[in-house]
């Protein structure tokens, strides 16, 4: 849900925005220091953007300057940008970065750039200042200059002035002595090297771009047994604390970085207050002669009265106005001079110190100093500077005390300053210290808390509850919508202010990312003082998070960035992890599932395949078989593992299959043959064996043997052949019969006993041939699956019976028939014409098959409500295995030439027929004994 944007609160503060890179660095720290104090005594809300230095070497995949484009009217009334320091690698990209935002008032400090308020330090004469003190106060001549970076306007500007003080003083400009560089420490050694072994120059004194490079310099010559500033003098330029820490101390030109800070606040309030506003200011720059330079150090400089402030003796007028000369050198001993003291502390400090000497009272004095170190604390700046301040009371006012007793008193209440001042020094070191331990652990104790969950919401928890231990008591995090940090709206998940804490459950409060801060959450008491930075991690933006702004913590900031960045994306990859692995476990899970069931599936179809299904391998050797397999050849699974499928073939046909095996792994085209396989047993049939190959990228893997039983339709066959034979064998005779009987009728002229005779003989024949025909029409019906037409009613069986032995009887001249138990037989349920047809051809065969006679016994008896009727004969007999293929189509015992002549289809429409009427029909035989066909069907009553 899409949360409607609160209107901002009516601006009782400007907020002003300040683009700068890491609060670590001294310069940019001190810059900020000055802006927060400028700021807080005008009430106005800063909101910082760190980000990095444009073009910086160690750019991490991800731009992280993008935060830079991120501060705009919805959320600033103006900017700050801290160019000298974001333009070290690019001076560009800052130019650009300033025409970015050019709907805003800007001011660029430290570096002029069109467009803007530029708040810039008289580089030029500062450095000239320095080069001609060492030409004049100390003789020197020959003064070497390391540089700058080369594209950097300020380093330009010095250099320049360096060339200007040679101008000056009349002397030469030596290119030899003049070497390139940079601003940082670790250049000192490439710039002695440079002078001392390449060039093998001579110099007593280096002038350096800047106090980072002049340090490394002090370094590096007294590394090489020179002396400073004896053997070489050396000034830097800058004065940050590097340079008072150096052994001897280093000189420098002082340029007021903090007060840079505190005029960009000025100019730009002034300007978004619609006042005029100059385009450029230029700060000026002061030398601070030290040791490095040949010099005393600044302190010891203040203890002498300087020549231009005229010595006084007169008497103490504490109505009258001390002298602006006096009260000048005040302000001038006081580096910091952004701290805001109140309204004529040097005067008030004076007249208290001169009636702590009258009054013999020395608390006010030095409760008054107190108060100004207090103050001097507390807006960060340097108390170790106020020795000077009490110089300049001792020179200024001791004189002019009238006696010994007041000045002596005097000169012990100054001792007592100096020692309050130094114990001051010491305990805020000390307090320091020991501050910035408690800090340390603080912050171990937030990254450690935040590094030990994966969990967002516990994630933010952490930074609620740690936040303000740390001395953050508000805090804002945010997570870009898409992870695009210049999508329209943005989700805050957390908000930590005094008055109340916010996590969200869900995905966040949507509002508009250009604002920054969702205005219901901003503070509503006091400025706000924020930090703003990037969350990313490689090459994802994630949000942005904005924490309260500390001097005391600047460079915690970009700790508890990085921190916080990496433990989100850590718990995300985590949870996608979690999800990836769970969904890879379901799909598994499937895979698995649908795996074993196309195995089943597959087993399934394998194993109910008719045909038996062989794994070869590239061996040829048997991988897997189907269930038909071992019962087609009555092997185990086990037995026909790993072997070769010539077992399960008769001797000789091998050869067929290993030529046939070898030229699938050729040619990989499925191959197709005829076998005679061996069944365990040793029993021989016939088989087709399909070939096909298994093969994967890498090539041939084995082969797919099919073996299909086809002894069935070999059998089947072989019936065909001999049935056409025995056909047109059975179609001839009666045919040949007719035809030479009717062409005797139609040509002769014969008696009519013979003419009837010769009827007689056709009709007999073409009775025979009609039920041959109607044989082979019973048998194709039987084979199309239509079946025989049965039209069954109450029929008495033995008329059927004795008009068939009627019939035979006349037929044949060598059997007797003999009729048994036919009397009375009960109805059965039948097609009298059909069953008519059994008893035929039972009766034929048996004439048939006895050519040599005999007796010919139809017997009949019921039992079990069923009419069993055999044809028993003395003829030719079968053996059991004729017996087995009795009443399959086509089946002939005997179909050689000089068999007796038949179709075999006789036995199989009786079998058909008899159980169409729900009987069965079998044969009891013994060859050379005589056979007995016997059918059974059920009588009327059990029908
Ligand atoms: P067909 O007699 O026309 O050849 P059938 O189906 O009637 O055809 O008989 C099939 C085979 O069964 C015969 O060829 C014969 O070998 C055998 N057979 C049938 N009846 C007898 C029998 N009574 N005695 C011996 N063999 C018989």
């Amino acid at each position: 849900m899409v949360q409607k944007d609160l209107p901002l609160p009516p601006n009782k503060r400007p907020t002003i925005g300040v683009l700068s890179n890491w609060l670590g660095d001294e310069f940019p720290s001190t810059i900020l220091k000055g802006i927060i104090n400028e700021a807080k005594a005008g009430s106005v809300n800063i909101l910082c953007f760190l980000g990095r230095q444009p073009k910086h070497p160690e750019q991490y995949a991800i731009n992280a300057n993008v935060i830079y484009d991120l501060p705009g009217p919805e959320s600033v009334d103006g900017l700050i940008v801290l160019s000298n320091h974001l333009s070290h690698y690019c001076a560009d990209s800052v130019v650009e970065l300033c025409n970015r935002h050019r709907s805003l008032p800007v001011v660029s400090l430290g570096q002029h750039i069109d467009g803007t308020i530029s708040v810039v330090v008289d580089n030029e004469i500062g450095s000239c200042k320095a080069v001609s003190h060492l030409i004049n106060e100390h003789g020197l001549r020959r003064i070497a200059y390391a540089k700058g970076p080369e594209n950097q306007l300020e380093a330009r500007d010095r250099y320049r002035g360096y060339v200007r003080a040679l101008a000056e003083n009349g002397l030469e400009l030596d290119p030899s002595l003049v070497v390139p560089g940079g601003f940082n420490y670790e250049r000192a050694e490439e710039t002695v090297r440079v002078l001392l072994d390449e060039r093998k120059v001579e110099f007593d004194a280096i002038v350096a771009a800047n106090d980072l490079l002049a340090a490394g310099l002090i370094d590096e010559l007294q590394a090489r047994d020179i002396k400073i500033p004896d053997d070489v003098a050396i000034i830097g330029f800058d004065d940050i604390d590097i340079a008072v820490t150096r052994t001897p101390p280093l000189a420098t030109v002082m340029q007021p970085i903090a007060m840079l800070g505190v005029e960009g606040v000025r100019l730009l309030l002034a300007k978004i207050n619609g006042e005029p506003v100059p385009d450029r200011v230029v700060l000026p720059t002061r030398l601070i002669t030290r040791r490095s330079c040949g010099c005393l150090s600044s302190w010891a400089a203040h203890t002498k009265r300087p020549t231009s402030v005229q010595d006084s003796t007169l008497p103490i007028d504490l109505s009258g106005a001390w002298p602006d000369a006096v009260l000048e050198e005040f302000q001038s001993v006081v580096k910091s001079r952004f701290i805001r003291l109140f309204k004529d502390w040097p005067s008030h400090l004076l007249t208290s110190f001169v009636e702590a000497v009258q009054e013999d009272n020395p608390d006010h004095f030095l409760a008054v100093l107190t108060y100004l170190l207090n103050e001097i604390v507390l807006q960060h700046g340097d108390i170790s500077e106020w020795q000077s301040i009490i110089s300049v009371i001792r020179w200024s006012v001791l004189p002019r005390f009238p006696d010994t007793f007041l000045r002596e008193r005097a000169e012990d209440l100054l001792h007592q300053a100096r020692i309050l001042i130094s114990d001051s020094v010491y305990r805020i070191r000390v307090g320091l210290e020991i501050l910035n331990v408690q800090r340390i652990s603080l912050l171990r104790q937030l990254i450690f808390n935040l590094a030990s969950t994966i969990d967002f919401q516990k994630q933010l928890q952490v930074l609620v509850s740690k936040l303000p231990q740390l001395g953050i008591r508000y805090g804002y995090l945010a997570l870009f919508e898409d992870k695009d940090p210049y999508a329209e709206r943005a989700n805050l998940v957390m908000a930590l202010t005094p008055e109340q804490t916010f996590i969200a459950r869900d995905g966040g409060r949507s509002f508009p990312t250009r604002q920054i801060i969702p205005p219901q959450f901003r503070q509503s008491e006091g400025c706000t003082m924020c930090t703003v930075q990037l969350i990313y991690y490689q090459n994802e933006y994630i949000g942005l998070l904005v924490l309260e702004l500390d001097y005391e913590l600047r460079v915690a900031y970009e700790m508890i960035r990085a921190v916080t960045s990496a433990v989100i994306k850590s718990g995300w990859l985590y949870q996608e992890l979690q999800s990836y692995s769970h969904d890879l476990e379901s799909a598994v899970r499937e895979a698995t599932l649908e795996l074993i069931q196309s195995k089943e599936q597959a087993e399934s179809i394998l194993n109910n395949s008719p045909d038996a299904i062989l794994l070869l391998d590239k061996e040829a050797k048997i991988n897997t078989v189907n269930l038909t397999c071992t019962e087609v050849f009555g092997y185990s699974v086990e037995e026909l593992l790993g072997e070769h499928p010539r077992v399960l073939m008769s001797e000789g046909v091998e050869i067929d299959l290993v030529d046939n095996l070898g030229q699938l792994a050729d040619s990989l085209a499925p191959r197709r043959f005829e076998i005679i396989a061996r069944h365990k047993d040793g029993g021989l049939f016939d088989a087709e064996v399909a070939l096909s190959p298994v093969v994967d990228a890498s090539g041939f893997l084995g082969a797919v043997c099919t073996i299909r039983d086809i002894s069935a339709l070999k059998d089947l066959e072989r019936m065909k052949d001999a049935l056409l034979s025995t056909a047109a064998h059975e179609f001839r005779t009666p045919l040949t019969t007719i035809l030479g009987f009717s062409e005797i009728l139609r040509t002769r002229d014969l008696t009519e006993n013979r003419r009837q005779r010769y009827v007689d003989f056709i009709y007999r024949q073409s009775t025979h041939l009609s039920s041959l025909v109607n044989n082979l029409l019973d048998v194709a019906r039987i084979q199309a699956g239509r079946g025989l037409v049965i039209t069954p009613r109450p029929v008495d069986i033995e008329p059927i019976i004795k008009s068939v032995v009627t019939t035979y009887q006349e037929i044949s001249a060598v059997h007797t028939f003999r009729l048994n138990n036919l009397v009375p037989l009960p109805e059965v349920m039948g097609d009298p014409l059909r069953l008519d047809q059994v008893m035929r051809n039972l009766v034929s065969n048996a004439i048939k098959y006895s050519p040599d006679g005999g007796c010919v016994t139809i017997s009949a008896t019921t039992q079990n409500g069923t009419l069993e009727v055999s044809v028993h004969d003395e003829g030719i007999g079968m053996t059991a295995e004729q017996q087995s293929h009795l009443f399959e189509r086509f089946y002939r015992a005997d179909h050689s030439n000089t068999a007796v002549a038949g179709a075999g289809l006789g036995l199989t429409i009786c079998k058909q027929i008899v159980e169409k009427h729900g009987g069965r029909i079998w044969a009891e035989s013994e060859p050379g004994k005589g056979s007995t066909f016997t059918f059974s069907i059920p009588t009327v009553h059990h029908a």
